[in-house]
């Protein structure tokens, strides 16, 4: 295929618009997978467990296709890219490897959020943009208006909207022939030096990293030796081919393709997506790499049982390749680093006194996390705790020298006069919220207990249909208030209808305090949280609470304490357990007795001593799961 008759596309939407659907549509319209039953409903593009289950596209995946258009058999790639706002750096990667973009918009649900986010970052990398109606079958889809907001919102023609149905399949061709049509054909030429831009990665027990390159100039073949522009290591590439929609080898890969590479990567940390690859002896250019990505939640991740934890890290390597793909430099610090392409995810070793070794690792959100863990369990079989999610904290200390911190320990001691920290200042987001009209009060309401400031709203819709009138709120917030349940909160108070995205706004000085947890008057490390002052009494009785509820009951009375500095902001009592279970097991028994003096042993080992008190690592698995 020479560069004209390639079509580079990605498709973009809010979160259930429908863009794995209308993904194995083309697919099966082209005939790069059979036609599934109708009413079978899986997504051939979403191959990770938990993107089944949840219904979500987690990982951008790839696929190229074949499509005759005036008697020329051309080659279209398209990208699958994640819709939820955790992932949106998926997205710009995705679309860094295409020339154009499919927006989708449900034309029963209308423009939302991530509608609104994913067409900035497509029009600010310049794609051409074809917006497509889907769900026109619904009954209560609403084409014309859904038409309408688009022109309002995007300055699109109305007449260059396509309206179909993923589902049935209704005007689903005329989508291909639009991408031939509108989308360019990627500038890139044959007889220059090999330029490839690694945009992916995944990983393959057998194979190492695999690399999804697109080919901006020259030819790459099998068996050509090549260097990283990153980290001038050199390669042989032992496998190359296209993603049709899975791995097909074609030992070579023509200008503006895209594929997919295997060249003995053993580490995940060699494949850097932004990277530019070129020949040996050919040097290139690197093409601009990507923004790198913040982690905005951090967590510390410990096995169940202690003398899981090698088996742990590599699982976690391994998911976190798989995952996001990026460089794993032991200790990195994200925010400094200049020589990372993209850090979306840190990691760092971390010790708990209460909960043994474990890891900190950085998350870009906290469905993010929670995929995450949730991969961790499903394909790698770990249990794990993971400790209260952190955002960055910045600390000011006399002199003007500033320090991020991720975890909590590191927080100043509230009554330690020796302390050179003068501020302490928290990250802050922009945030928007659209949402129909009648439950603005509620959505201002959220937005006031979770610290909100710079309220603004305005309607979406221009036109005079009131009964379906839906506004944007905006407002900066601190993170830490949308890192816990503000999604969920969000959700149940606006009956489901409530969309939400977030960016980046910097810093802001704030009256923050590190809260402590007390067993007994001991410390322990793994539960301490940082708390905005107007908030230190309910979080620290609810902790309290949930603490009293689930700690076992020991030979003595525990008091269990929150702190902050010297001052116990909320205490309650563990009563004693004065019952020898053994007592009623009286000489006739004994068997039963050393059996369960056996049972203990076997549960001392997962016992850990906080103090006096010993506590199963369990009740730190129900004390932080949320
Ligand atoms: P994604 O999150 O954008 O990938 O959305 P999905 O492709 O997973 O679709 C979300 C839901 O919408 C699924 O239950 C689909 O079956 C459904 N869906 C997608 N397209 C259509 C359509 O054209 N009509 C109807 N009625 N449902 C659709
Ligand atoms: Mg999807």
């Amino acid at each position: 295929y020479t560069p004209d008759l390639i079509r580079n596309f990605s498709i973009i939407a809010h979160i259930d618009h429908g863009k794995s659907t209308l993904a194995d549509r083309l697919l099966e319209l082209t005939g790069t997978i059979k036609r599934k039953e109708i009413g079978k409903n899986e997504q051939v593009l979403d191959k990770l467990k938990v993107e089944r289950e949840r219904g979500i596209t987690v990982k951008a995946q790839t696929a190229s296709m074949v499509h005759p258009f005036n008697g020329k058999s051309h080659l279209l790639n398209l990208i699958d890219t994640p819709g939820h706002v955790d992932f949106a750096w998926e997205v710009s990667r995705s679309l860094a490897a295409c020339q154009g973009a499919l927006l989708l918009v449900d034309a029963s649900q209308g423009v939302q959020a991530q509608s609104i986010s994913v067409f900035h970052i497509a029009k600010e990398r310049g794609l051409t943009i074809i917006p497509v109606l889907n769900k026109i079958d619904l009954p209560a889809a609403q084409p014309e208006l859904i038409a309408a907001q688009m022109q309002s919102t995007f300055g699109i023609d109305p007449s260059e909207i396509l309206s179909i149905s993923a589902k049935t399949g209704q005007g689903v061709e005329a989508i291909l022939q639009a991408v031939v049509d509108r989308i360019p054909a990627p500038q890139s030429r044959r007889d220059e030096p090999v330029k490839a831009f690694l945009f992916d990665s995944l990983y393959d027990r057998y194979r190492g990293v695999i690399s999804l390159v697109n080919i901006q100039d020259g030819v790459l073949r099998k068996g050509d030796r090549i260097v990283s522009c990153h980290t001038r290591k050199k390669y042989e590439i032992s496998e190359i081919g296209v993603m049709y929609p899975e791995e097909v080898a074609t030992d070579i890969l023509c200008p503006g393709q895209v594929g997919y590479i295997a060249c003995n990567m053993k580490e995940s940390s060699e494949a850097h997506i932004g990277d530019t690859l070129h020949r040996v002896g050919e040097p290139v250019l690197p093409m601009p790499g990507f923004k790198p990505s913040k982690a905005m939640v951090y967590a510390g991740i410990f096995p169940v049982d202690s003398s899981d934890f090698p088996k742990l890290e590599e699982s976690i390597k391994r998911v976190r390749i798989i995952f996001i793909s990026t460089s794993w430099d032991g200790d990195e610090d994200v925010f400094n680093s200049q020589n990372s392409v993209t850090t979306p995810v840190t990691y760092q070793r971390e010790s708990s006194s209460a909960l043994g070794q474990g890891t900190r690792l950085g998350f870009l959100g906290t469905l993010h996390m929670d995929v995450f863990r949730q991969r961790l369990e499903d394909e790698y079989d770990a249990n794990v705790i993971i400790t209260a999610p952190t955002v960055p904290y910045k600390l000011i200390y006399r002199g003007g020298k500033e320090k991020l911190i991720s975890n909590p320990t590191e927080f100043p001691d509230a009554s330690d006069p020796s302390s050179k920290v003068v501020e302490i200042q928290e990250p802050i987001v922009k945030a928007s919220i659209i949402v129909p009209e009648e439950y603005f009060g509620d959505m201002m309401e959220l937005c006031y207990t979770r610290r909100a400031e710079q309220l603004n709203h305005r309607y979406l819709d221009t036109g005079s249909d009131a009964s379906s009138s839906r506004l944007i709120l905006s407002c900066v917030v601190p993170l830490s208030e949308i890192v816990t349940d503000f999604f969920d909160q969000l959700k149940s108070r606006s009956s489901g209808f409530a969309s939400f995205d977030y960016e980046d706004a910097g810093y802001q000085k704030s009256d923050l305090a590190k809260m402590v947890f007390l067993l007994n008057g001991k410390p322990v490390d793994a539960l301490a949280l940082i708390v905005h002052r107007s908030a230190q009494d309910t979080v620290g009785r609810a902790w309290v609470k949930k603490l009293h509820k689930v700690i076992p009951r020991q030979l003595f009375e525990v008091p269990i304490q929150a702190a902050i500095g010297k001052k116990v902001i909320a205490r309650e009592t563990l009563s004693a357990n004065r019952a020898d279970v053994t007592a009623g097991l009286y000489g006739g028994h004994y068997e039963r007795k050393m059996k369960h003096l056996e049972n203990q042993k076997e549960g001392k080992k997962r016992l850990k001593r906080i103090g006096t008190v010993d506590l199963p690592q369990e009740a730190f698995f129900d004390i932080l799961k949320r």
